[in-house]
């Protein structure tokens, strides 16, 4: 990979690198897409980075389709598919981690402690190998770009980020390679949660700006079912993930992680 890169990069091309842990869908071919406008040749990486799965967590089940990954990246354009192993990622020994300490603690860095460390450190390891321009990341996970936008920053990397159009399935639900584990009894409950974001975007769009106002009602639509356990709903400053007393246009992320039986799953919208 870091030949084929310093080869592009001779040749005066840039490089836009997509993140992923593989299973791809339309999300992440969105996300290709948008990275093609940003850069000459688009790198698709592969890889179910083991140090972002908590010890309880479900990286053994995390749905692997290689082939069909590497085929559906290559009819995007993908100049190269990264899919590095475990073993060539963290050898014997492996004993360096990259953390950011603040806008990695709340929300799903208080429910799954090892996530951004895990992140972090496996993306610094792919942007240093790939050596991209632009960095692609979606709008499903916004506390993701957040913490990324911040560490590129503290460690001066010359990175620009560029985000992807948050995508989901007609019915709503966002896209994610863990829908596959919930049966549609259990999809139909996640959908709840749609509804409460959309609630949340009514009630901005008609001047309700409070956001214990705005947390309470959607909370109201998410507790009707029955099988569905929020872990969290926040209003937060998108850039900092703090709390937010009031929605500020253009500032604000309304953000739910839940479980659906032992699915854990999150969902957002922006303001
Ligand atoms: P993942 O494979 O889940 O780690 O996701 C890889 C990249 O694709 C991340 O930047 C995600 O934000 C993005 N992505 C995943 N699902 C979606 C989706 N439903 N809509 C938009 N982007 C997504």
């Amino acid at each position: 990979m870091r030949a084929a890169s310093k080869k592009m990069c001779a040749e005066g091309k840039t490089i836009a690198l997509v993140p992923t842990l593989g299973a791809l869908h339309a999300g992440h071919v969105a996300l290709m897409r948008r990275a093609a406008q940003e850069a000459d040749v688009v790198v698709v990486s592969v890889f179910v980075n083991p140090l972002q799965f908590g010890t309880n967590e479900d990286l053994g089940k995390y749905p692997r389709s290689l082939a069909a990954d590497v085929g559906l990246a290559g009819k995007e354009g993908a100049a190269a598919v990264f899919t590095p192993s475990v073993k060539e990622m963290y050898p014997k020994g492996y004993s360096t981690f990259v953390t950011e300490d603040r806008v990695s603690k709340p929300l799903c860095g208080m429910s799954r402690p090892a996530l951004f460390r895990g992140v972090l450190t496996g993306w610094l390891k792919l942007i240093n190998i790939v050596q991209p321009d632009v960095l692609a990341m979606g709008e499903k996970d916004p506390q993701q770009i957040a913490v990324l936008r911040k560490a590129l920053a503290d460690l001066s990397l010359d990175v620009r980020i560029v985000s992807g159009p948050f995508v989901r399935d007609p019915d709503g639900l966002a896209l994610n390679a863990r829908n596959d584990f919930i049966t549609p009894k259990q999809r139909a409950e996640a959908l709840s949660v749609h509804r409460a974001l959309v609630l949340a975007e009514g009630m901005v769009a008609s001047g309700v700006k409070n956001a214990d106002r705005i947390v309470a009602e959607a909370t109201h639509v998410l507790g009707e079912k029955r099988r569905l356990r929020v872990i969290y709903i926040a209003l937060v400053n998108r850039e900092t993930m703090e709390p937010m007393r009031e929605v500020v246009p253009g500032k604000s992320l309304l953000a739910i992680a839940y479980w659906v039986e032992d699915v854990r799953l999150t969902d957002s919208c922006l303001f």
